[in-house]
């Protein structure tokens, strides 16, 4: 048996062939699988479970037949698809889970996560993020017209394609010690998150002089690709 992971598929209206992925996806390895976790941006962007575009009608009709086929399937909000909520969740089957969760994967505790959270030398998205996590600030947003919504989010993915631009390099990566303060805060020696565009095995050392395996997923640019975890070990296969 094993367990299956993906994260930034980055799914819009502009990107058919990507959803195409997905839904080959669904419909194949994930069948297999004992439960499959989207560890956040399944969505490029998300302006309220009341302005479903079709492609992502599309995509919930095909995960509430995972669901049905007995696969469930867990999800934990990207920094683009935050506002994704209950109705849409029960539509596709969705499971919501906390921004930071434990699961223990055949004995092994393991924590997931976005990733976002983890990359606090990038300041002014962690200002964002503190503010666009506020219930106050998504009730006001979610009471906006669908059309202003829509610009809003718009004018966010320009600002954000231009901060990844002119950003360095190292401050869209995670910092280290907050890599390590987390491992410490859950007590846990492996972590699986996506986020940052940079698929790899890390190996840290921890406090205690242990190993720490930080997993992280591949985005959806180029290829589809999961994260198959067993009780064997984690492997990434490309679709
Ligand atoms: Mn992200």
């Amino acid at each position: 048996m094993s367990t299956l992971f993906i994260s930034d598929l980055h799914l819009h209206e502009g990107r058919p062939d990507v959803t195409q992925w997905l839904t080959d996806f669904l419909a194949g390895p994930a069948r297999k699988a004992e439960a499959l976790y989207i560890l956040g941006d399944l969505f490029e962007y998300w302006i309220g479970d009341d302005a479903v575009p079709p492609q992502a009608e599309h995509v919930a009709v095909q995960l509430a037949q995972l669901d049905a086929a007995g696969v469930p399937c867990y999800f934990i909000h990207g920094n683009r698809d935050f506002l994704l909520g209950p109705a849409y969740a029960e539509q596709a089957g969705l499971r919501l889970l906390a921004e930071e969760v434990v699961a223990n994967l055949y004995g092994q505790p393991t924590l997931l996560l976005h990733g976002d959270t983890l990359c606090t030398d990038d300041l002014e998205y962690q200002a964002f993020r503190q503010q666009s996590r506020d219930p106050a600030w998504q009730g006001a947003m979610l009471a906006q017209s669908v059309q202003d919504r829509l610009r809003i989010a718009q004018e966010a993915r320009a600002a954000s394609k231009q901060h990844t631009g002119s950003a360095a390099m190292a401050i869209m990566d995670v910092n280290t010690d907050t890599v390590l303060e987390t491992f410490r805060r859950h007590a846990v020696t492996r972590m699986i998150h996506g986020h940052t565009h940079r698929p790899a095995f890390h190996e840290h050392l921890l406090d205690d002089g242990s190993p720490g395996q930080r997993i992280v997923l591949a985005d959806w640019d180029t290829k589809g690709c999961y994260l198959e975890v067993s009780a064997a070990g984690a492997k990434a296969i490309d679709l």
